[in-house]
């Protein structure tokens, strides 16, 4: 088995719930859930004139090397009705791998750890509420360092409103 954090985001259609079915759809195909974050409202990234996402960051344990991981994500965001659209746009969900065990690896289909997730709050800071001390395995420095390192966090608040981060 392989430990997994997968960064989960919606911004279209019922978004909370679409961050559930998405772990329960990873542990139908034969994952183990061991932790999903708090939920965070985020303003998006990238393209700015769109809805807001829900982000989250999950840990699962994984019987599968990381391509077939990736295609497994794939499959669960066609299956919950995810359309080709432009990059950065809105989607119903999207499921990043940003760690894999400690494995470094560069392919045209895939890169890991995800080489956005040290530029964004909204993977780190959900992130970092699951696995503070997880070690990035190229930089060697922890994910509550690299949060720290992004300085003043804007843009980002707990979901549901209200609410601090750890209900
Ligand atoms: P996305 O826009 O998140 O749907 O990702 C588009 C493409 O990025 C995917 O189809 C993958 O082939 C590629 N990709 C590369 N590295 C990763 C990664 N770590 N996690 C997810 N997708 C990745």
């Amino acid at each position: 088995m392989a430990r997994v954090y997968v960064g989960l985001g919606s911004n279209l259609g019922r978004r909370a719930e679409a961050i559930q079915e998405a772990c329960e759809r990873m542990v139908a195909r034969g994952a183990t859930l061991v932790a999903l974050s708090p939920l965070y409202e985020t303003e998006p990234w990238g393209l700015v004139n769109q809805p807001r996402f829900i982000n989250a960051a999950c840990a699962v344990e994984v019987p599968w090397p990381p391509l077939e991981t990736l295609h497994i994500l794939k499959r669960i965001e066609r299956e919950m009705g995810r359309a080709p659209a432009a990059r950065y746009g809105p989607r119903i969900i999207d499921l990043d791998i940003l760690l894999f065990d400690r494995i470094h690896l560069v392919t045209d289909r895939l890169t890991i750890p995800h080489p956005g997730m040290l530029d964004r709050a909204t993977v780190l800071l959900p992130l970092a509420d699951i696995a503070a001390d997880l070690v990035h395995p190229v930089t060697g420095r922890n994910i509550r360092e690299h949060l720290q390192a992004l300085g003043e966090i804007t843009g980002i608040a707990p979901y549901p409103p209200g609410l601090p981060p750890q209900c």
